[in-house]
């Protein structure tokens, strides 16, 4: 067994897998499990998928979101308690400070949870963090940050092998942590130059999991507003820049509200740009209440994180990463134009 673990979560300390073995599949607990702010499907995926595990092996487990996720997320057959925090403040800290353990899932700083961040670093029982993504920080007792995963989801998957709780995996669950796989990858097809993820995938389809079920949950059940905001977008707000590889789509509050916007309509937008020829770097600007939200997606080697943190205090993967400006929408587009001379290099040798 150690041997095994060492070839898969080549991160984690077989120490730490016997600690979570003891405190995950021992005395049954108040387990609350977190994922990031607004939660992508991995991160619901995750949540969900590990919450039913454990609820299967008769842990009390409760679900605390810091805010509401997407329609498109709201398909899960789960039996587990979902609570978002933003709308249900007071159900949300009972969860957490009746909780044994926290387990922060798909984010690897506190921040990442937004409202939830000081509950998250108050918190003073056990606190574990499972994630992929590069550069976490230290603010649980156990992590585990496994980067070269495709999706948490994927990694929960062999955690609760190791740990001896893969008799509680349920179809439900199956299907949660398959949507968190599916997703990140962008339907299997990026991150999946590993075999080990279409190792766990069918391991999963072993479940009786339902995939057309799931792809049109996640991808045919939008709103008729969504696919028009998205029209617009693309004909009317898209700029190419050929001459960087790259393209940006900036969105206004005004716009927003023109196509009577609900969270998650603009979830996958970022990725269009990069199916034109020759585009290696595509960016989405949308202004929010506060600030302006920026998402990263790029091809090849062009490292998208390290772009989102030295300019927009953000981060993520090499592919695909967010941050935020303080600017208004048009300086952040006119910083961001201003920048990419500096990227030139690096854009024009990116292969692909
Ligand atoms: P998205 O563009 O879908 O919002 O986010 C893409 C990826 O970037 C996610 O993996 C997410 O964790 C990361 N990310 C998004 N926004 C931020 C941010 O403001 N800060 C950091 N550190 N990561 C972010
Ligand atoms: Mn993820």
């Amino acid at each position: 067994m150690p041997t095994e673990i060492l070839n898969i979560l080549k991160n984690t300390d077989i120490e730490i897998i016997a600690s979570l073995k003891n405190i995950l599949a021992g005395a049954k607990l108040n387990v609350a499990i977190v994922p990031h702010e607004n939660p992508d499907g991995d991160a619901i995926g995750s949540a969900l998928g590990l919450g039913e595990i454990l609820a299967d092996f008769g842990h009390n487990v409760n679900i605390v979101s810091p805010n509401d996720y997407p329609g498109f997320l709201k398909w899960f057959g789960s039996e587990v308690n979902v609570i978002k925090y933003s709308a249900s403040k007071k159900e949300g800290k009972a969860a957490i400070n009746n909780a044994d353990v926290l387990i922060c899932v798909d984010f690897n700083d506190a921040s990442r949870a937004g409202i939830l961040e000081k509950k998250i670093l108050k918190f003073d029982k056990i606190k574990i963090l499972i994630d992929h993504h590069p550069y976490p920080t230290d603010f649980c007792d156990f992590t585990i940050s496994e980067t070269t995963y495709s999706s948490t989801a994927e990694l929960i998957f062999d955690i609760v092998n190791q740990i001896g709780l893969q008799n509680n995996i349920t179809k439900n669950s199956a299907e949660a942590l398959y949507t968190g796989i599916l997703t990140d990858t962008g339907s299997f097809s990026h991150n999946t130059s590993r075999p080990n993820t279409f190792k766990v995938v069918s391991e999963l389809m072993k479940f009786g999991i339902d995939t057309k079920k799931i792809q049109s949950g996640v991808y045919d059940n939008f709103s008729v507003n969504r696919m028009k905001l998205l029209g617009y977008c693309l004909n009317e707000k898209m700029q190419v820049f050929p001459e960087y590889r790259a393209a940006v789509i900036t969105i206004s509050k005004e716009e927003l509200e023109e196509f009577d916007f609900n969270p998650g309509d603009t979830e996958g937008f970022v990725n269009y740009p990069l199916s034109i020829k020759g585009i290696v770097f595509s960016v989405l600007f949308i202004e929010k209440k506060e600030l302006v939200k920026a998402s990263f997606r790029s091809k090849g080697n062009f490292p998208t994180n390290k772009f989102a943190s030295e300019n927009f205090n953000g981060g993520g993967h090499l592919n695909a990463s967010g941050g935020e400006s303080k600017l208004t929408l048009q300086e952040t587009l006119d910083m961001f134009t201003q920048l990419l001379p500096e990227f030139k290099h690096l854009l024009l040798e990116t292969e692909i």
